[in-house]
This record gives structure tokens, C-alpha cells and sequence, in this order.
């Protein structure tokens, strides 16, 4: 895959550049032909999306406004297509000029310079501003950057911009992580790819608005290949433990190769890049292993097994499972869904959709529009999506919904559910009895509802109550056989760092240390834990706003800069005060008690054991970035 592309020179007829402009979105069309052609008169007032309609796929532009931005695109795109002239990169005025015209109207200031990086327009705006030659050239400092999918591939490029001596290990044999290890059927990505993607690599070649997981996985390959990381990779390396030498000031590290060999090595700082999503849970049922028919989970998806002609189960219905249940229906004799609480389904009609040709002609000769476009997602449906989560105390019934705006998607899903779903005994078992947002929304443009209405899919809400040798049985006696189970049952997300054992200062002991019940300072640092960082850590994980690539680029901001502050103090370790992280964490959990996923009580993977959501971040995306920015040589402890 191509990463930054140049444009293509415009050579078709003026029929082709009409017929391709009628398939991108409005206003980052608009916003990027501006911005190429230096035209910022073609921003007119008349053809502003209104911010107050955001969850309007065109931003409440009516039919009129849309006909008149096409128009004006396709003259201008005509002009550039016979003048060749392409505008120099918009000045800052400009630049706020162009995002003000995207949100609709004013934008308030703080959020320009992270819009600007989000951008990227000039290329990658978040490289680190030094280099180790400048501020510690005589000094070794090793990282160890444990995984190679998409958080440990950000955090190795970074480091190697900055010159420090890192190596990246990970137990699979290949770099993608998540985007490796789950390969069942359907398996793509729910956030669109031109947010889904690392601001600083953005590609045309995208084939589906939310691309699969074989091109994701192509994706991440490349980017590794691209930034040269493949020479510092050790795959098929899991690392089994760690322990932090006080008098060395560094980590001992223990590795374990695929084929059993165990070696040791050692690093002045470890980046957990291990992700949360990995270790595939099962479910607690009695009787799991007695049954004599074919079973796996979805992230270890058994492609031997030909689910032709067989009698089918699958258990549960996450974001996992509806993307691989309509594959199952098609191959299965019967399928039975077995259904605890339902998700929420929400609407989108591009979820499954290639991208058209116009679309990719505008890509391709206008990647700019990839960059715009990225930008209207962010601020329209994540940063602008957020407020619909928190909790209004007044609002009732909260088991309903938890505020004004979180009752209208509740009602804009319902709708949905009443087309697509009209036998009423199925729709009230699949419509929630929680708030939107309080778990995982799953997208659907109709095929997961389509599946649960086909006369061969059955779907069971009755109470798993044993799994026995020929099948299933339920609460009430009743037993189903079946020749496969298939668990989409989700992954041992509060165990973070599982199951490395990772011992601290004076031999602390990360897991018991947490007790269940994660924590970090900003999802990155553990006090008792000098040099060790965490990506994709405690409370850095998103429900509707924002991707966990933008949260990856954060903290390995975050975290190269950490390393900046100790080469720069000559210091050998930094370690988080207790304090900083207690009054961190009380105002994590603060901020999730007012959120649709704290307050109901709803189960989900976001709760742990304890029932405290250790894994969502409650508050704005800006919020995360400012937090970010530079580490503040007050949080730690410095030796
Ligand atoms: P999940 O959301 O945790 O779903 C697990 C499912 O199994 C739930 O329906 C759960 O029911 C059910 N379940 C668990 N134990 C059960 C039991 N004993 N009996 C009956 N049902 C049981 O896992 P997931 O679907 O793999 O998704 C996890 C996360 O991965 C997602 O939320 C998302 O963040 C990420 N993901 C993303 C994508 C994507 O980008 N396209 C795709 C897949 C996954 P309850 O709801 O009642 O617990």
C-alpha cells in the first residue's frame, strides 16, 4: 500500500470530474478543492454545514446547498484541471479559515494546533522536534517495545525518528496485532479508514469506507516496512516477565521464542504495546469441555472446520459476532444465536460498501480530500458525538436513556429497528433495555438484521445454563445439539499486561498491585514502575469518539517525550508519584460516573471485576491531547 500519496495531474473530461464529485461528502470536498486551489472565496457562508445538525451525514446541508457545492467543485476542479496550478500550503489564517468552514462556524482555538496535526497537510506533524544526538549523544538508552501492531508500530517509528536504540518483540510471527490474530469471516473495521489510520501515513487506496481485516493487516505491514522497522523486529517472541534492577536502573526482561527457547535481555525502558483485545475470554459455562463437536473462539477463528451443512451455535452478540454471524448463516445448515444483552445497532449504510469510483478518482487526484475528510469524522461524529454520552441527573427514566440527546439516537436507532425488523416478537428481544452508548454501539446496514429474520437463524435468549457432550442447554431444560460452537465472547480486556509478570521497585508486583482493578496515570505510567509505559493502557479506550489510533499517537507523544525529560536531566528513571496518580484516577472515575457507560448499569467489557470502567477515557478527545503534550517533571520521581 501507497502511504502519502502524490496527487495525480486531472486529464478527464468534464463528464468524468462531474460524475466523480456527486460521490464524496460535501463539505470536506469543498474544503479540500479550497484548499488546492488557494480559492478560499469558494468557503461561502450560504454553503456552511450547520453545527447544530452534525449528526447529519451532510452536516443539515439541504439538497440545494449539496447541488451548488458539487457545481462549484466540478468549476473548480475543471480550472485546476487546465491551469495545473496548485496552491502552496494554506498560512494559518487560512488554515482556521478552512476549519472554520468545516465545523460550521467558530472553533474554539485550543483545539486549532490538534486539528492542524490531525491534518497533517504538510506531512507528519507529530515527528519528534529532537533528535538524541542533540540532547544525549554519549548516552545508551535501549527501549524494548513490547508487540508490534498498531501502537507498537507508532511507538517504534517514533522512537526511531528520535534516534533512540529500540527493538520490538511479539509473540505472533507476523507485526498487525489485532488485525493479524482475527481473521474470521466479515471481520473489518468499524470506525471509517480515513480517521482509522495514522494521521502521518494516509493512503488512497483504501478499497471500503471501513476496509477489512486482510487490508488492514496490509496496511500496518506496509507502514512497518515503510518506516523501516522490519530489521528491528523479533516475532514469534512473547516476554514473560520483567523485573526492574534499582541498582542498574533498568529492566531485565525474560523472552520465550514459539519454538520454547528462553533468552533474556535488557532495557533502560519497556513500551507495552500489548493492546487490551488479545486474549480471548471464555465463557464460565459448566460443562465447556464436554462438548464433542467442533468448537472455537472468533479471534481463533478454526478455518478447517466447514461449517457447510452443519447445525450451528454461536454464542454471544458483540462487534466480533455481528460481523461474523451473516457468514455463518450462509454456510450453516441452522444457526442459533445465542444472545445475552443485545447491542445497540446503528445505522450505516456504507459500513459494507466499496468505495465507488468517483470517490476513488477524487482520492486519487485530490488526496487532500482524504485529509478533509478525516477531519469532518473527527469533529462531527467523535469530538461532536461525545456530549450525547453524558449524563443529565435530571433526566428520567435513566434506564432508558440518560439525557435529551441520548434519547434522540435512541429514538433515531429505534427507527431503524422498526424497518428493518418487522416481526414485533423478534424486535423485542433485540431492541436494548439500557441507554445507547452505555456499551458498545455496533454498526449495521441492514445484513446482521436480515440474518436474525432468516427462517434457518434462530435467536435465543434463554440462559446458557450448561454446555453438554451433543450441544447446548438452556434455563428451563430445554437442549439443542449442535455440531459446531463458535464463542464470540469477547477478550480478557481488564487483565491488562496478562499474563506477564512484571515486578517493580523492591519486587512489587504489577498484577497484584492492581488486584484486578488497573490503573495508570494518563493509561501510561504506574508509580513503582520507573521506565515502564503503557499504550492502549487503563482508561484509554474509547466508546463512540475517536479511534485508539489517535489515542496511540498521543501517548507515544507522551511517552518519547518522557524520554526527552530524563536524557535531558541526565537521569536514569522516572517513576510517577503515587499522589498524581490517585488524583488522576479519582477524576477518571469522576468523569465515567457521568457517562452513559458508567452510570447504567448495564454489563459490559468496560467494567471490571470490581465494577469500575478501567478501560474508557470519559473525556474529549482535545482533553487527551493537551494531557499529552509534555510530561511535567512534577508527576515523577527522578533519579
Ligand atoms: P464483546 O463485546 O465483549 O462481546 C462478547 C459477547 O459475548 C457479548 O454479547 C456477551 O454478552 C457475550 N457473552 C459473554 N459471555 C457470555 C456467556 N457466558 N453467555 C452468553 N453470552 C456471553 O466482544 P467482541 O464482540 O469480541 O468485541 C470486543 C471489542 O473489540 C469491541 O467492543 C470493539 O471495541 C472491538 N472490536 C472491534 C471491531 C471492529 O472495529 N470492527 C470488531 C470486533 C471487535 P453480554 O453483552 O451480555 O456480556
Amino acid at each position: 500500500m501507497r502511504l502519502n500519496p502524490d496527487p495525480i495531474a486531472i486529464t478527464d473530461d468534464d463528464a468524468t470530474i462531474r460524475n466523480a464529485v456527486a460521490s464524496a461528502v460535501p463539505a470536506p470536498l469543498l474544503a479540500a478543492i479550497a484548499q488546492v486551489t488557494g480559492r478560499l472565496e469558494l468557503l461561502r457562508d450560504d454553503l456552511r454545514p450547520d453545527p447544530s445538525n452534525m449528526l447529519d451525514p451532510t452536516g443539515g446541508l439541504s439538497p440545494a446547498q449539496v447541488a451548488e457545492i458539487q457545481r462549484v467543485a466540478v468549476d473548480a476542479l475543471i480550472d485546476l484541471r487546465d491551469s495545473g496550478a496548485r496552491a502552496a500550503l494554506p498560512e494559518a489564517a487560512d488554515l482556521a479559515r478552512l476549519i472554520e468552514y468545516l465545523a460550521g462556524g467558530t472553533v474554539d482555538p485550543a483545539y486549532v494546533p490538534l486539528l492542524r496535526e490531525e491534518l497533517a497537510l504538510g506531512g507528519d506533524e507529530r515527528s519528534p522536534s529532537w533528535h538524541r544526538r542533540e540532547v544525549a549523544a554519549d548516552r545508551d538508552f535501549r527501549v524494548l517495545v513490547v508487540g508490534a501492531g498498531m501502537s507498537g508500530i507508532v511507538a517504534a517509528h517514533r522512537l526511531q525518528q528520535a534516534g533512540i536504540d529500540f527493538e520490538i518483540v511479539d509473540k505472533n510471527t507476523e507485526v498487525g496485532g489485532t488485525w493479524w490474530e482475527n481473521r474470521y469471516p466479515g471481520c473489518r473495521v468499524d470506525i471509517p479508514n480515513h480517521f482509522y489510520s495514522y494521521s502521518f501515513a494516509q493512503t488512497n487506496e483504501w478499497p471500503s469506507y471501513f476496509s477489512t481485516q486482510p487490508v488492514l493487516f496490509e496496511y500496518f505491514r506496509s507502514c512497518a516496512e515503510a518506516f523501516g522497522l522490519m530489521p528491528h523486529l523479533r516475532l514469534g517472541t512473547e516476554v514473560v516477565g520483567a523485573q526492574w534492577d534499582a541498582d542498574a536502573q533498568r529492566w531485565n526482561v525474560q523472552l520465550r521464542a514459539v519454538d520454547g527457547t528462553e533468552s533474556t535481555t535488557m532495557a533502560n525502558a519497556i513500551i507495552s504495546a500489548v493492546g487490551q483485545l488479545n486474549r480471548p475470554k471464555w465463557p464460565d459455562i459448566d460443562g465447556i469441555d464436554q462438548f464433542a463437536g467442533e468448537s472455537f473462539h472468533s479471534a481463533r477463528w478454526d478455518h478447517d472446520v466447514d461449517l457447510t451443512g452443519k447445525r450451528v451455535a454461536v454464542i454471544g452478540t458483540g462487534a466480533s459476532a455481528a460481523q461474523f454471524i451473516p457468514h455463518v448463516a450462509d454456510a450453516a445448515e441452522h444457526l442459533t444465536v445465542f444472545q445475552r444483552t443485545p447491542p445497540w445497532l446503528a445505522p450505516n449504510e456504507n459500513y459494507q460498501a466499496e468505495i465507488p469510483e468517483g470517490l476513488g478518482w477524487v482520492l486519487r487526484h485530490v488526496p487532500e480530500y482524504a485529509r478533509w475528510e478525516r477531519l469532518w469524522i473527527f469533529w462531527r461524529t467523535h469530538e461532536g458525538l461525545l456530549p450525547a454520552a453524558v449524563v443529565d441527573p435530571e433526566w428520567q427514566p435513566q434506564d432508558r436513556s440518560v439525557s435529551a440527546l441520548n434519547d434522540m439516537i435512541r429514538m433515531f436507532f429505534e427507527s431503524m429497528y422498526e424497518t428493518f425488523v418487522p416481526d414485533e416478537e423478534l424486535r423485542a428481544k433485540v431492541v436494548p433495555q439500557y441507554p445507547p452508548i452505555a456499551k458498545r454501539i455496533v454498526f449495521d446496514n441492514g445484513v446482521y438484521f436480515q440474518t436474525l429474520c432468516r427462517d434457518d437463524v434462530e435467536l435465543c435468549t434463554e440462559t446458557i445454563t450448561e454446555i453438554c457432550e451433543k450441544g447446548i442447554r438452556t434455563a428451563g431444560g430445554a437442549e439443542r445439539a449442535f455440531d459446531v460452537i463458535i464463542y464470540g465472547t469477547g477478550f480478557q480486556a481488564s487483565k491488562f499486561l496478562s499474563p506477564m509478570k512484571i515486578e517493580g521497585v523492591g519486587g512489587a508486583d504489577l498484577h497484584e498491585r492492581w488486584d484486578g482493578d488497573a490503573r495508570a496515570y494518563l493509561g501510561i505510567v504506574v508509580p513503582e514502575f520507573p521506565n515502564l509505559f503503557l499504550m492502549y493502557g487503563p482508561n484509554t479506550n474509547i466508546v463512540i469518539n475517536g479511534s485508539i489510533i489517535y489515542f496511540s499517537e498521543c501517548e507515544t507523544n507522551y511517552i518519547v517525550e518522557s524520554i526527552k525529560l530524563l536524557l535531558d536531566a541526565d537521569a536514569s528513571s522516572m517513576e510517577c508519584r503515587s499522589d498524581v496518580h490517585d488524583r488522576y484516577n479519582d477524576w477518571i472515575d469522576a468523569g465515567n460516573r457521568s457517562m452513559a457507560w458508567g452510570a447504567s448499569s448495564v454489563n459490559s467489557w468496560y467494567k471490571n471485576q470490581h465494577g469500575r470502567v478501567a478501560q474508557n477515557w470519559p473525556y474529549s478527545l482535545l482533553e487527551y491531547w493537551q494531557q499529552t503534550r509534555t510530561p511535567n517533571p512534577d508527576d515523577y520521581i527522578m533519579r
